[in-house]
């Protein structure tokens, strides 16, 4: 049988060796979700919220144990991954409360007695996950879907399997019943066998562009439905009016937390001419306090990245980027001596043909574009394959909001970092993906959103 190894990405580690499924253990559990979905569904939403809520309750009470697991795995800092665990504790809750709102039938006035949407669960999704936010990736998912009625089957990145046992341990312990939810430990050539198999009605994928190409034609082929979060490089756009305290202590928090492994996190800084200079040398001294260290540490601020081949990509595009005429300020060289470590990063004069422009910096490396004015960057932001995010720095919260519009993305924050919110739909737009995750919208997404017309 096939098997894997995971590796702690502080101490180069070997963690655990994880044996691929077999086709009879992934048929097992197909099986356990087709059968499962008729009885799920049946369940009122006080009941399916209900567990949902003993889910939350589960995350907070076993949150030592996932914070550690996770920091393990993916190397991320304990405070950080106990802000994760509590998001997605009141993520379930917060669809616990509002999935009734969302779901209530709408009644649409035509020239029928009656005619109106109702919204009905499709079944089994698969939802393939990344290891950035190993649980609040799959609970903004995991959650909605839940309310909604559907089951689902989680093929979670292969160095995260820990994460991804424990969830389904508290699920399972909250009383959600056998099939609703369960882990597939299985390769990519598996996971694309399930998305063809007939009791699988979609897929939900966050992670990179090539993943996101090869699971929608795969999709596509079968003519299931699927929701594509995919990578960013989001433009923090920072004007002549903005408050550069505010401004640069935002930026070292979006770029450098998570050790920049965040797709809303900013990636390129826009910088109007007129402030520029002053923005750079603050955000370089502010960078610099960013301590890298073993991220069960408390003191660390800046963690290890998640694998040594992501470091190594990250500083193949630094490189090359400086090697077309961009300037090291801060970092840019891998920390000696430890496995995936980089440094808080900035380079300078980034421009178009740079991979620092072009491409996603997935990682610690904070991009400078500077620019004459407003209208170019605006231009430059939008310069961009990419269309998950972006954030507008000024005083005058009009002209922040007229610039925000123009922001080709799916969503643009005015005087605050990029962030994903339970109230609010989260999905991009361009090579960013489609579809909408969270809020109303991100429930709806997997559901047959059904009229029902009554002459
Ligand atoms: P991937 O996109 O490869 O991994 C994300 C998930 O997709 C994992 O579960 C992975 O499984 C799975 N996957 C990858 N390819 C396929 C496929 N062909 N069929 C089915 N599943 C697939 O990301 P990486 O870990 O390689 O990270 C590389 C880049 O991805 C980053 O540099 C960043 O640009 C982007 N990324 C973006 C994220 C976001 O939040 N939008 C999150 C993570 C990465 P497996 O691990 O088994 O390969």
């Amino acid at each position: 049988m096939a098997s894997y190894q995971t590796i702690n990405p502080f101490d180069g580690r070997a963690e655990r060796t994880v044996e691929l499924m077999s086709a009879a253990a992934v048929e097992q559990r197909l099986a356990a979700a087709e059968s499962a979905f008729p009885l799920w569904s049946a369940l009122t939403l006080e009941q399916r919220g209900g567990l949902l809520r003993k889910v939350a309750a589960g995350l907070r009470d076993r949150r030592d144990d996932i914070q550690r697991t996770m920091t393990r795995e993916m190397g991320k800092l304990r405070r950080e991954a106990l802000a994760e665990i509590e998001k997605s504790a009141a993520a379930c809750e917060y669809y616990a409360d509002h999935a009734a709102d969302y779901l209530k039938p709408q009644m649409i006035p035509t020239e029928a007695q009656r005619s109106y949407v109702i919204y009905q669960p499709i079944g089994c999704v698969l939802a393939v996950m990344p290891w950035n936010f190993p649980f609040w990736q799959v609970i903004r998912f995991l959650a909605p879907g839940l309310m909604a009625g559907n089951v689902a089957l989680l093929k979670h990145a292969s160095n995260v399997p820990g994460c991804a046992d424990l969830l389904r341990e508290v699920v399972a312990a909250a009383g959600i019943p056998e099939g609703v939810f369960d882990v597939l430990h299985i390769d990519n050539d598996q996971a694309a066998e399930v998305l063809r198999d007939r009791r699988v009605k979609a897929v939900t994928l966050t992670g990179s562009e090539r993943a996101g190409r090869s699971i929608a034609a795969n999709a596509g082929d079968q003519l299931k439905k699927c929701v594509m979060e995919l990578g960013g490089s989001d433009a923090f756009v920072v004007l002549d009016d903005a408050d550069l305290d505010l401004a640069v202590a935002a930026a070292v928090k979006s770029r450098f937390d998570n050790a920049g492994q965040t797709c809303i996190a900013a990636k390129r800084f826009v910088l109007v001419e007129s402030i520029a200079d002053a923005f750079v040398q603050r955000f370089v001294e502010a960078a610099k306090s960013r301590a890298y260290g073993d991220p069960q540490d408390e003191v660390t601020t800046l963690a290890p990245m998640a694998r040594a081949d992501l470091r190594d990509e990250l500083h193949r595009q630094v490189q090359e980027s400086i090697a077309k005429g961009a300037k090291a300020l801060l970092g840019c060289e891998p920390l000696a001596g430890s496995h995936a470590g980089y440094p808080a990063s900035i380079l300078d004069n980034v421009s178009a043909g740079m991979p620092a422009y072009d491409q996603e910096l997935f990682g610690p490396v904070a991009a400078i574009l500077r620019v004459k004015d407003e209208a170019e960057a605006v231009r430059v932001a939008n310069d961009t394959t990419f269309g998950l995010g972006g954030s507008v720095w000024s005083n005058d919260h009009v002209r922040g909001e007229r610039v925000a519009a123009q922001l080709q993305c799916g969503a643009a924050f005015v005087n605050s970092v990029v962030k994903s919110d339970a109230r609010l739909p989260f999905g991009g737009t361009k090579r960013s993906g489609f579809g909408r995750e969270l809020a109303e919208h991100g429930i709806h997404e997997f559901m047959n959103i059904k009229t029902i017309y009554v002459a």
